[in-house]
């Protein structure tokens, strides 16, 4: 794999493509678009974790070893690194403001899924370890103006994150940061900002505002109905980055060395209202919905968005798919799901 160093220069790392990439959480959105990301960059070893059934995976990418397993345990996480060179963990009990909110125990335990994946990483000798942490690892006194201040690194000290889900995810970051200091295993984290696109979430209870936004617009189309249900009053912000975007990402931050375990933010910059979205999925359905405002929903904070000083200065680079676009593919993606449901076809919701 070679890559643009910050100072301009190509550093090549010893990534071979025949070396063992073990991808967790390869059921669910993120993984399961990564593990296609690699597979069709020639990667030909990559091993596809989940401990969901395989016939509710998102993506099923062809040549890859896929196994099922559960990795709260111990045991489940060295088969699932035996013989890795690289280690992905995107395995975590999440979902949007509706789960995180109502489930913070399910979220901590997720701090069992790392807390072993990364000790079964540093005894197979792995050479790089990337965990997916978020946004809501920052202090959430800093986001409760919907004009809000972009967040930048140093945001998350001092602590005050999202209960549960973000303080499983600041532990689980200092378990990687001193996996560097005091074992020297290479590892590399990413707060995520609101990622969204086809192969994730989009009905159920777990699917994040893009896709619940485009799956009501879809239903309404599909139903003549005249109205959408909007949680909160619609005011407020967030940013929300394509999954092209975020794959490409996570290859590059894995990869350069200037940010061994060190936080970034993998983000858009592109700052909206939730009112904002929803005008521009109707655009793209050619729709136009009266709005009923449920102010007892959960809405998460009043505002939240990236701050890229540091991954621009750094990668040279920062998430850069325009929401329209990124929304169109979005758009397409739920209603094609949305009608092969309603003619009885299989799909994963
Ligand atoms: P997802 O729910 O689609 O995928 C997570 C997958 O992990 C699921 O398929 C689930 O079955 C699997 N999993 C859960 N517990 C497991 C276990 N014990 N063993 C094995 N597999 C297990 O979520 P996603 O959107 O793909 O998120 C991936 C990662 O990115 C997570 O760590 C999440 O916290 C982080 N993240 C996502 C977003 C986002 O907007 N999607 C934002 C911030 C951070």
């Amino acid at each position: 794999m070679e890559q643009k160093q910050a100072n301009g220069s190509h550093k090549k790392t010893e990534m071979k493509k025949d070396d063992l990439i073990v991808i967790t959480g390869a059921g669910g959105f993120i993984g399961g678009n990564l593990t296609k990301y690699f597979h069709d960059r020639g990667f030909t070893r990559i091993r596809a974790v989940d401990k969901k059934p395989f016939e509710e995976w998102y993506v099923h990418t062809p040549g890859v070893e896929n196994l099922r397993l559960d990795c709260n345990g111990e045991e489940a996480c060295k088969r699932a690194c035996d013989g890795a060179v690289e280690v992905y963990n995107l395995a975590a009990d999440m979902g949007g403001m509706g789960f995180i909110e109502r489930f913070r125990v399910e979220c901590l335990r997720s701090v069992l899924i790392n807390t072993h994946m990364i000790e079964a990483a540093h005894q197979a000798g792995a050479q790089r370890y990337f965990f997916s942490s978020s946004a809501c690892a920052y202090n959430v006194l800093l986001q409760q103006d919907p004009n809000v201040r972009a967040l930048k690194e140093s945001d998350a000290y001092p602590a005050m994150a999202e209960r549960g889900y973000g303080w499983e995810k600041l532990i689980s970051e200092m378990f990687c940061q001193e996996y560097w200091a005091e074992r020297g295993l290479k590892t590399f984290i990413a707060r995520f900002h609101n990622v969204y696109g086809p192969y994730g979430t989009w009905d159920g209870g777990r699917e994040k505002a893009p896709a619940a936004i485009c799956r009501k617009i879809v239903e309404a189309v599909d139903n003549g109905t005249d109205s959408i249900q909007i949680w909160g009053d619609g005011g407020q912000t967030r940013s929300f980055m394509f999954i092209g975007d975020c794959v490409k990402g996570i290859d590059l931050i894995m990869h350069c060395d200037d940010l061994i375990a060190t936080p970034i933010n993998l983000g858009s910059s592109e700052l909206v209202s939730i009112n904002e979205l929803v005008s521009k999925v109707e655009r793209i359905a050619g729709i136009k919905l009266r709005r009923q405002y449920d102010p007892t929903a959960p809405r998460g904070v009043g505002g939240r968005n990236s701050d890229n000083t540091f991954i621009k200065q750094v990668l040279k680079w920062e998430p850069n798919t325009t929401l329209d676009v990124g929304l169109r593919h979005t758009y397409e993606w739920i209603t094609t799901q949305y009608s092969d449901r309603k003619q009885g076809k299989h799909v994963v919701a």
